[in-house]
């Protein structure tokens, strides 16, 4: 059976899916998106991100197109009839269709698009030998607590890491601190052991794995800090790591062509990525 996507009440096949020329997402990026991870048939971490879906679309003033109960049985009916296993489900809330002009149309209705991905959670290589990112400047918005739909700095950024021969991109701010990665959330155990991730503000968007790891750390009573870093302390660092609900815990072990700690992956990432693991295996990540 062909893979299928959801679009705006109707399961389609995935090639044949369409939204209208005038979707305000099309044109003015006036939308949001969730990205949720699939471990064994099983969504993973739902709730939350479900949480931060309502979350983006309020600070845009924009409804749920249905209740969470009814969009929770879409998801399922969509990944049982793309019998997805191990991937993600991709979610997405517009403004809707209305002719083209700024200002909020009065009659659109949210529209909602659903698709589902295949595929196996990084391992391997680049576990075993973590990747590299470059530093770019972070030419985003003031409001990065949104998951907008609005990418372009991100697409561009990903590339630019894409030809230098990296994973990601960590983007700076003009006080030279690290927000966060395109499409990841940044960590560092400084020289001095201290585990840090920038602290949850509009300046980065609050990654769910992020959050989960967070909880794990205090479960396991692990101190952490939460506080913006510098490039050169992450150049200086002992260990690095990204986390994102694709990439769960990935070692960061080169930053802008330069060793960090001694290249390879370290203590406390693989540990915590083990922990990571863990929970996506076990009750408590299953809905
Ligand atoms: N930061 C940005 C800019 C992202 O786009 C993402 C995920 O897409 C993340 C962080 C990680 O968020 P999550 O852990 O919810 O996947």
């Amino acid at each position: 059976m062909p893979r299928q996507a959801y679009v705006n009440g109707r399961y389609v096949p995935h090639g044949a899916a369409a939204v209208h020329i005038e979707d305000r997402g099309y044109q003015f990026a006036d939308g949001v998106y969730e990205v949720v991870p699939v471990s064994r048939g099983r969504l993973i971490d739902e709730d939350p991100h479900l949480d931060r879906l309502e979350r983006s679309l309020g600070e845009l003033e924009i409804d749920m197109p249905m209740s969470r109960r009814a969009l929770k049985l879409v998801c399922r009916q969509l990944m049982r009839r793309n019998r997805l296993s191990n991937g993600f489900l991709y979610m997405q809330v517009t403004r809707g269709v209305a002719p083209r002009d700024h200002k909020f149309p009065g009659a659109a209705r949210p529209a909602l698009v659903m698709t589902t991905r295949q595929m196996n959670p990084p391992s391997g290589q680049a576990v075993a030998e973590g990747v590299g990112v470059i530093t770019i400047p972070d030419l985003r918005w003031k409001r990065c607590d949104i998951k907008s739909v609005s990418l372009l700095p991100n697409v561009l950024g990903k590339q630019s890491a894409i030809t230098a021969g990296a994973y990601e991109a960590w983007m700076v701010d003009p006080e030279g601190r690290i927000t966060e990665g395109t499409s990841t959330n940044a960590w560092i155990v400084t020289k001095d052991k201290e585990l840090v991730t920038r602290e949850a503000s509009t300046s980065i968007l609050n990654g769910i794995t992020r959050l989960r790891l967070i909880d794990l750390l205090r479960q396991d009573g692990v101190t952490f800090t939460e506080r913006p870093f510098t490039v050169e302390e992450a150049r200086q660092a002992r260990e690095a790591f990204l986390t994102s609900s694709t990439n769960f815990v990935m070692p960061v072990t080169r930053i802008d062509g330069e060793p960090i700690g001694n290249g390879h992956p370290g203590l406390v990432t693989s540990k915590l990525r083990d922990a990571y693991l863990q929970f996506v295996e076990g009750p408590e990540a299953r809905a």
